[in-house]
Parts: C-alpha cells; sequence; structure tokens
C-alpha cells in the first residue's frame, strides 16, 4: 500500500492568484487590513503561517489572530466560491492523466497535504477541474502552523481510514517548493518535487529531494516512481 499526499498550489493546480485574492480579502473583512501582504512570499506556507505572519507585522496579538482565524477561513471561501470561477485556474501539465491513472489502482490511497485551509483546498481543485472527492485523505494548514507538523497528522488519518498501518516508508509527499521537500524530511516520507509551480528544478535539487521531476507529464516514469518500494 501506498499513501500519495499530494501538494496543491503549483503541484496539482495552477490558481493564477487567486488564492492571494481571496486571502487580502477575508483579512480586510476581519483585522480591516491586509498587512505587508504585497511584498510577502506565501509560497510553501501554510495559511495559519501566512497569517500570522502579516498580522503580527501590523501589531496584532498572536492570541488574536489565533482566535480569528476560522472566520479568516471563511471568508476566504466564500471570497473563493465568488472569483475561483471566474479565473483561469487549470491542473498542472500531467495531472489530469497521472490522476485517472493513480484513482482505480489497487493498493494506492490518494491524499492531499496542502498549507490551504480546509475550506479552501476542494474549491480551488473543483475550480480547476479536479474532484476533490477522489482525495480520501486530507491535512490542511488549517491543521497545523507548521508544515513540518503535517505529515504525522496525514498518516494519522490514513491509518484511521484504511485501518493500514501508513509510516514514512510507504508515504509520499509530492510537492513543488522547497517547503514541501522539507516537510517530506520532518516526517520522514519519501519526497517527490515537480518544477511545475514557482521554483526551478534547480532550485529544487538543492534540498536534495528522492526524486525530481520537470512535470508530472510522464505518466509512467511518474506512477512508477510513486509506487517503488
Ligand atoms: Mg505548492
Amino acid at each position: 500500500m501506498k499513501l500519495l499526499l499530494f501538494d496543491i498550489d503549483g503541484t496539482l493546480i495552477r490558481s493564477q492568484g487567486a488564492g492571494r485574492e481571496t486571502l487580502a480579502y477575508a483579512l480586510e473583512e476581519v483585522f480591516g487590513t491586509a498587512g505587508p501582504l504585497a511584498d510577502y512570499h506565501m509560497s510553501g506556507k501554510t495559511d495559519p503561517r501566512i497569517v500570522m505572519d502579516l498580522m503580527t507585522a501590523v501589531g496584532i496579538s498572536a492570541d488574536e489572530i489565533t482566535a480569528r482565524l476560522p472566520q479568516v477561513y471563511e471568508h476566504m471561501a466564500a471570497r473563493g466560491r465568488e472569483i475561483f470561477p471566474h479565473r483561469e485556474m487549470h491542473p498542472c501539465p500531467g495531472i489530469p492523466e497521472l490522476l485517472a491513472a493513480l484513482h482505480h489502482r489497487e493498493g494506492v490511497v490518494l491524499g492531499l497535504l496542502t498549507g490551504n485551509a480546509h475550506l479552501t483546498a476542494p474549491l480551488k481543485l473543483s475550480a480547476a477541474g479536479i474532484d476533490p472527492v477522489q482525495f480520501k485523505v486530507g491535512v490542511y494548514g488549517s491543521d497545523a502552523l507548521d508544515r513540518n507538523q503535517l505529515p504525522t497528522i496525514g498518516i494519522e488519518r490514513a491509518n484511521q481510514l484504511t485501518g493500514y498501518e501508513f509510516s514514512g516508508y510507504n508515504t509520499v509527499i509530492i510537492g513543488d517548493t522547497p517547503a514541501d521537500i522539507l516537510c517530506a524530511r520532518a516526517g520522514k516520507v519519501t519526497a517527490v518535487a515537480v518544477a511545475s509551480g514557482w521554483h526551478s528544478a534547480a532550485t529544487l535539487a538543492k534540498y536534495q529531494p528522492d526524486h525530481l521531476f520537470e512535470n508530472l507529464t510522464d505518466t509512467q516514469t511518474v506512477i512508477e516512481t510513486l509506487l517503488a518500494k
């Protein structure tokens, strides 16, 4: 059995800045300011980490930010429902073919491991034409501020759901940023990096993923890599 945990932005889909737009809206609604969002690098960070950094920068206390995170997620999702269908959101190259090939494959549990909040993740996938229901396990930014805590949570969820004993050696994280590779390392799981997001293959290589792809278009090779013992 293999547990495959896919990142969303830059790995499964390109969201064309729509995520940033929902965050700006939600922060304005909840805190009255988006803080220094324009200069902030969101790549690979969880939603609560981003909110914490931006709102701490304008002097709001960590306790207040934490207390209001659920409201932020609600507003992000509400805005996402409005704008995502009108943005050019689409799957990354090779993703529809890869998911179709993996979906009914024996011994594969498909999952998500993303910095997105739990409410936003399925909206983004749907807007890009990917059915979120096929991912049986989900671990989200709203589960932990620190992305490196997400693999353990994901494995626990998969074990509860399937009754199977997943651990580091039969779990794979597929992501497009150095943060995905570091998070896989923290969870002692296999790291598969793909340069379909904002980071070049040369940059990702510096973080020494177990496997590195320019994109996931070679379905057969990708599947062999993901399911390798
Ligand atoms: Mg990503």
